[in-house]
C-alpha cells in the first residue's frame, strides 16, 4: 500500500500542529505507525491522499451513522450555506431540532444547543451544581466526558493511549470535587454516595461506556444509580454523546427505560458538523441564562449548517427499518469476527450494543476499566495494521468502539470478515 503522501503530510503537519493532529487519538500513538491523511469520504469508504480506500468503522468517532456524505444531508447543508452560515440570532431550525430531540428523548423537556460534547457536559454540570447547591461530582473510571479540567480524572482511552494519568495544567483544586468509582460497581458507588452525598451535585455516567472500548451496563447498574441519586438529592446525568441516536432512535435511556435528570448529546445530532446539546427537566433547564442566573453562551451555538445536518440525519434515522438494518449488519460483523477468532485460537471478548461494538484481545470478561486494561494492546496493534493494509479502517486504539453505518453493505461486512480471518491467523 502506497503511503508516501500521508507520510510527507504528517511530517509537514508536525511543524505547525502539536503532534501533527488536532485531536490526540488520530496520531496512531498506541498502535504505532503513521496516520493516513484523508482526502474524501463517501458511504462506508474513506479515501486517503495516496489513493487508497478503506471500509470505515470509525465514522468520525461515531457521528456518521448514515455513512459519509449522504446525499440528502449534503444537499441540505449546501442549501443552508447559500442562506448564510451564521447569524448570531435565533432561527426556526433550532426549534425544529430541539423538538425532534425532545420527542425522541422525553426526559429532555428543554434543550440547549452548543458546539461540542465537551461544552455540553461542562454546561450540564454547571447547572447541576447550581440546582443542587453542591460542588462535587461522581464519575466512573474509564468514562470520558470531554476535556474540561475537572473531568480529566480517570478519563479513558485518549489519556490512557497517551499514558497521561493526570493532566498537567489542571490544578488539584479543580479535580478535588471529582470522585471516581469503578464502572458497573454499584456497591462501591453506594458507599461513596452515602459518605459524600452532602457535597455531591450529580452522578455523571456514559450509560453505555464507549471510551474504554465498549462496555454495556450490567442490568442493575443504571437503575441502581437512579435510585441512589433520587434518595440523596443528587442529579443523574447521562452522557449520551456516543449512545444518543446510535443504539436506537432515542438513546440508552430509551433502551433501558431510565429517566435521567439531564442528558448530554453530540456527534449524531450534528450529522458530522460541530454540535453538542444538553437538556432535561424544565425546572432545572430554566435556571440557564437568560431565563435564569446560570450563564452559558456560544457565538456559533445552534449554527444553521450544523442544525440542518442534524435535522436531516434524524429524519433519515427515523425511517422504519433503520435500526433493524444496523442491528443485522452489526450481528453479522460481530459473529463473523467471533468465528474467525475461535478458528484462529485467539482469545477475544466481544461486546456490543446495537451498532457500537468492541473486540477486546483478552479472555475476559470485560466489565470495567480494570478488566478492559487486561487486553493485549500489542496484539490489537498488529491486528489493526493488518486490517488497515487490507483496506479496513478500525480505531487506532484497543480502547475505542467500532461503529457500523447505514451505508455498510453485506459485501463490506463479508470483506471485513475475510480480512479479519487472515489477520487473526497471522497474530
Ligand atoms: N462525552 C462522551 C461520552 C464522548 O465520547 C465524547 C467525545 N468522544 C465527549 C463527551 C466529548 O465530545 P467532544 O469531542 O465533541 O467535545
Amino acid at each position: 500500500m502506497k503511503t508516501q503522501r500521508s507520510e510527507q503530510l504528517f511530517a509537514d503537519a508536525q511543524l505547525t500542529i502539536p503532534g501533527g493532529v488536532n485531536s490526540p487519538v488520530r496520531a496512531f500513538r498506541s498502535v504505532g505507525g503513521q496516520p493516513r491523511f484523508i482526502a474524501r469520504a463517501k458511504g462506508s469508504r474513506l479515501y486517503d491522499v495516496d489513493g487508497n480506500s478503506y471500509i470505515d468503522y470509525v465514522l468520525s468517532w461515531g457521528p456518521m451513522i448514515l455513512g459519509h456524505a449522504p446525499a440528502t444531508v449534503t444537499k441540505a447543508i449546501q442549501q443552508a450555506a447559500a442562506n448564510g452560515t451564521s447569524y448570531g440570532a435565533p432561527t426556526e431550525l433550532e426549534i425544529h431540532l430541539a423538538t425532534m430531540i425532545r420527542e425522541a428523548l422525553p426526559s429532555m423537556e428543554m434543550v440547549r444547543l452548543v458546539s461540542s460534547g465537551t461544552e455540553a457536559v461542562m454546561s450540564a454540570i454547571r447547572v447541576a451544581r447550581a440546582y443542587t447547591k453542591r460542588d462535587g461530582i461522581l464519575k466512573f473510571e474509564g468514562c470520558y466526558h470531554g476535556h474540561s479540567d475537572y473531568l480529566l480524572a480517570k478519563a479513558g482511552s485518549g489519556l490512557t493511549t497517551l499514558g497521561i494519568p493526570d493532566c498537567p495544567g489542571v490544578p488539584e483544586d479543580f479535580t478535588k470535587h471529582t470522585l471516581t468509582a469503578p464502572y458497573n460497581d454499584l456497591a462501591t458507588t453506594e458507599k461513596l454516595i452515602k459518605k459524600h452525598y452532602r457535597q455531591l451535585a450529580c452522578v455523571i455516567v456514559e450509560p453505555i461506556a464507549g471510551n474504554m472500548g465498549v462496555i454495556p451496563p450490567s442490568p442493575e447498574f443504571l437503575h441502581g444509580l437512579r435510585k441512589l441519586t433520587d434518595a440523596h438529592g443528587m442529579l443523574l446525568i447521562f452522557d449520551e454523546v456516543i449512545s444518543g441516536f446510535r443504539v436506537q432512535y432515542g438513546g440508552a435511556q430509551t433502551l433501558y427505560d431510565i429517566k435521567p435528570d439531564l442528558t448530554i448529546l453530540g456527534k449524531i445530532i450534528g450529522g458530522g458538523l460541530p454540535v453538542g446539546a444538553y437538556g432535561g427537566a424544565k425546572d432545572i433547564m430554566k435556571m440557564i441564562a437568560p431565563s435564569g442566573p446560570v450563564y452559558q453562551a456560544g457565538t456559533l451555538s445552534g449554527n444553521p449548517l450544523a442544525v440542518t445536518a442534524g435535522i436531516e440525519t434524524l429524519k433519515r434515522l427515523k425511517k422504519p427499518g433503520t435500526y433493524e438494518q444496523l442491528e443485522q449488519r452489526s450481528v453479522a460483523l460481530s459473529e463473523g469476527l467471533g468465528n474467525a477468532a475461535r478458528k484462529a485460537g485467539v482469545p477475544l471478548t466481544q461486546t456490543r450494543v446495537s451498532s457500537m461494538m468492541c473486540a477486546f484481545f483478552t479472555q475476559g470478561p470485560v466489565t470495567d476499566w480494570a478488566s478492559a486494561k487486561k487486553a493485549d494492546t500489542k496484539a490489537y496493534a498488529k491486528f489493526f495494521h493488518q486490517m488497515l493494509d487490507a483496506g479496513i479502517y478500525l480505531a487506532p486504539s484497543q480502547f475505542e468502539a467500532a461503529f457500523v453505518s447505514v451505508a455498510h453493505t453485506p459485501k463490506d461486512i463479508d470483506r471485513t470478515i475475510s480480512a479479519a480471518q487472515a489477520a487473526l491467523k497471522n497474530l
